[in-house]
C-alpha cells in the first residue's frame, strides 16, 4: 500500500466548508457580474497610521518574546480596559497569543475531556476546534423569537443530562458572529446563575465588543468572575485581522488552567509576533485616538446595519437589527413555500441560488451549526471602503455599493412571492426593532 493510501484511511474527518465553496463560486462569477461581497466579515477599516508607523518602527524586533506575552504589552491591554470599561484586570491574567481564535483552542486542549457547550447559531470554528481537542459538542438553539440567544434555563436543561463529573464549557460570544445580537446585564446575570450553579466553565468571546453601536457594553464576567475567561483582540476594532494579536484574560482563580494554557501555547505558537506586539501596546496606549477610530467606525457600521435591516424587513424578512460588529442573521423562513417552488429547500441551496441571480454572496446558516433546512444565512454589511468614512466622504456615496446589493436581495425576494402562488407571510414580520 503507498503511503498516500495508507494515510488517507487515518486522516480526520473533513467537512468541505460552505464558506470556501461559496468564496469558489463567488470568484468564478465575478468576471462576469457585480458580486456584493456580503459573506465574509472582514473589517472595511484601515489600520491606523500611527499604528502601522509603529509596527514599521519595531520590524527589527526579532526575539522570541515571552510565551504568555510582552509585560509592556499586557499592562497596556488592563490600562485600555479599565478606562474603556472600569475592568481591573493584572497584566498577570493576560495570556497574548497569535489571534484570539489559537488562544480559544488552547483553553480546549487544556483538558483532557470536556463537553463544549455552544449556542446555535455560532462562529464557525468553535465546534471543529472542540472536535480536534477530543471533546463532545452539545448545541443549545437559539430562536428568532428570543433573539438568538440562550437563557439560564437552556443552560440547566443541557447540564441535566450530562456528567457532574466531566468539566463543561460554554463559548458565548456577543455581539455574536453571526447573529449581531449582544447581551444585556440582566440577561448575563440570570445566565451566570445557571452557569455557576452547574459549575459551567465560560469562554467569553467578545472580539466584537468595542464595536457595540450603543449603550454600555455587558460582561458576563462582571457577573461570575471565577469561572469566565475573557476573549478580545486586534483584529476586529483595529481592522487588523492578518496581524493576529488575541488575548485572554484569565481569572486569577484559575492559576492551574492558565499554567496549562501557557504550556499550550509554548508547544505551539511560541509567543505572539514580536513587531505586533510592539504596535500593539501603541495602539492601546493611545486611549483618545482609539476611541476616536472607534466612534466613527461604530456609527458607520451601524449606520450600514440600519440600511440593510430596514431593506430586508420592508419585503418580509425576519431580521434583527444589529448591536454591534459587521453581521446580521436573515431568517428567510417566510419565504418557504415560494422558494420550494424553486426547488430550494435548504440555507446552501439558498446562499447559493442567491449567488448566481443577484450577485450577493451571503453564508448559508448551515455554516453556523442550523439545521441544513433552516432557512437563514449571515449577512456581513461590510462591503463598503472604510477609508472612504474615514475621509469624511458622504454616506450616500460610500453605502451605494452595499445598498445596491440589498436592493438586488430584496428585489429578488419581492419578485419571487410575487410570482409563486405562495407570497411571504409580511404582515407577520411587519416591524421588528430598527432602534
Ligand atoms: N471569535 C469570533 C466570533 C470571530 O468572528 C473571530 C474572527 O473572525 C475570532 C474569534 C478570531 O479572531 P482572531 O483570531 O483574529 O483574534
Amino acid at each position: 500500500m503507498s503511503i498516500e493510501s495508507f494515510i488517507h484511511t487515518h486522516l480526520r474527518d473533513s467537512r468541505e466548508s460552505e464558506t470556501l465553496l461559496i468564496n469558489q463560486l463567488s470568484l468564478s462569477l465575478e468576471a462576469d457580474k457585480t458580486i456584493y461581497k456580503v459573506g465574509f466579515g472582514q473589517s472595511p477599516f484601515p489600520v491606523p497610521d500611527h499604528i502601522v508607523s509603529a509596527m514599521a518602527n519595531a520590524a527589527h524586533r526579532k526575539e522570541y518574546m515571552a510565551v504568555q506575552g510582552d509585560n509592556t504589552l499586557r499592562e497596556a491591554i488592563c490600562d485600555f480596559h479599565a478606562k474603556h470599561e472600569s475592568r481591573t484586570w493584572q497584566a498577570d491574567d493576560i495570556i497574548v497569543g497569535t489571534g484570539s481564535k489559537i488562544l480559544i483552542f488552547c483553553v480546549m486542549a487544556s483538558f483532557l475531556q470536556a463537553d463544549v457547550l455552544l449556542p446555535a447559531p455560532g462562529w464557525v470554528s468553535y465546534a471543529p476546534q472542540a472536535e480536534l481537542a477530543g471533546h463532545k459538542v452539545h448545541w443549545l438553539q437559539s430562536s428568532f423569537g428570543n433573539h438568538w440567544k440562550i437563557t439560564g434555563n437552556d443552560i440547566n436543561n443541557t447540564c441535566t443530562f450530562l456528567s457532574p463529573d466531566k468539566p463543561k464549557i460554554l463559548i458565548l460570544n456577543y455581539p455574536s458572529n453571526p447573529t449581531g445580537q449582544t447581551y444585556s446585564a440582566e440577561e448575563l446575570q440570570e445566565l451566570a446563575t445557571a452557569l455557576q450553579k452547574h459549575n459551567v466553565l465560560v469562554i467569553a468571546d467578545e472580539i466584537y465588543s468595542f464595536l457595540t453601536f450603543e449603550g454600555v457594553e455587558a460582561h458576563l464576567e462582571d457577573y461570575y468572575p471565577q469561572g469566565v475567561i475573557t476573549s478580545s483582540g486586534l483584529s476586529k476594532w483595529c481592522g487588523a485581522g492578518g496581524w493576529r494579536l488575541g488575548y485572554l484574560h484569565v481569572p486569577a482563580q484559575l492559576q492551574a488552567l492558565k499554567k496549562r494554557i501557557v504550556g499550550v501555547a509554548s508547544e505551539t505558537y511560541s509567543s505572539a509576533v514580536a513587531p505586533v506586539q510592539v504596535a500593539t501596546a501603541e495602539a492601546y496606549r493611545q486611549f483618545s485616538s482609539a476611541q476616536h477610530f472607534l466612534s466613527i467606525q461604530k456609527a458607520a457600521l451601524q449606520h450600514a446595519a440600519r440600511l440593510t435591516t430596514t431593506r430586508l424587513q420592508a419585503v418580509g424578512v425576519k431580521v434583527h437589527m444589529s448591536d454591534g460588529g459587521f453581521y446580521l442573521f436573515p431568517d428567510f423562513e417566510p419565504f418557504r413555500a415560494a422558494l420550494k417552488q424553486k426547488g430550494i429547500n435548504t440555507s446552501a441551496e439558498f446562499t447559493e441560488v442567491v449567488l448566481r441571480e443577484t450577485g450577493v454572496a451571503l453564508l448559508p446558516g448551515t455554516a453556523f451549526g442550523m439545521a441544513p433546512e433552516h432557512l437563514s444565512a449571515r449577512l456581513a454589511f461590510v462591503d463598503f471602503d472604510g477609508q472612504a468614512v474615514l475621509n469624511g466622504e458622504d454616506y450616500s456615496v460610500v453605502f451605494d455599493k452595499l445598498e445596491a446589493g440589498v436592493n438586488s436581495l430584496a428585489n429578488w425576494l419581492q419578485k419571487l412571492s410575487e410570482t409563486t402562488s405562495a407570497p411571504a407571510s409580511i404582515h407577520a414580520v411587519a416591524s421588528y426593532d430598527v432602534a
